[in-house]
């Protein structure tokens, strides 16, 4: 089954999708950007999840690239994806791991049964990717995933955001 590819401006947090997509960070426990977004809004029921998995299976943190389930609290969402993206550096290719972050949170909404995901332009803003490169990786490898979403929806902040990801689609 093919899956459509959709852009719009606006606030991940409002999305009315089965689940959204979090450019956390490996603590599980809250930080800025998007994830700061997911956690104001969503209330502490995310935050206590997130707490159960740090006290468990991801007691070391949740590894860069990949993604983890939990309720979505108050959001319009039914679930939050959590994912962990790579900070950019000039010294190492780490693009593989950002890859894997779209990958992983969709192998993860197929565990769930999510139809329809939406996600932010992980690791673009405060891990400090190229824009342009974030979307041409965010664009190629959810082409190239085998996953029953039908819609995945790439949610851009600022007009910057959505024209790099316009120019890849
Ligand atoms: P990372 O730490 O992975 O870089 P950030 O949350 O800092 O993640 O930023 C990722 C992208 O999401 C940036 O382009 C940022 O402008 C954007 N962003 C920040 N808040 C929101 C929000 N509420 N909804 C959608 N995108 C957001």
């Amino acid at each position: 089954m093919s899956t459509t590819l959709t852009l719009t401006r606006g606030d991940i947090t409002e999305q009315a999708v089965d689940a959204v997509v979090n450019a956390a960070n490996s603590t599980l426990l809250g930080g800025g950007g998007v994830d700061g977004a997911i956690h104001r809004r969503g209330g502490p029921d995310i935050l206590e999840e997130c707490r159960a998995l740090r006290d468990g299976t991801y007691f070391r943190g949740l590894p860069t690239g990949a993604a983890v389930a939990t309720t979505a609290g108050r959001l319009p969402a039914r679930w939050v994806i959590h994912t962990v993206g790579p900070r950019f550096t000039h010294q190492e290719d780490r693009s593989e791991l950002l890859a894997s972050c779209y990958r992983e949170s969709l192998r993860v909404a197929d565990e769930l049964g999510a139809r329809t995901v939406a996600f932010p332009a992980i690791s673009a803003g405060i891990y400090g990717w190229p824009m342009e490169d974030a979307a041409r990786i965010a664009v190629e490898t959810v082409r190239a995933a085998q996953t029953s979403v039908e819609e995945v929806r790439f949610i851009l902040f600022d007009e910057a955001a959505y024209e790099a990801f316009a120019r890849q689609v």
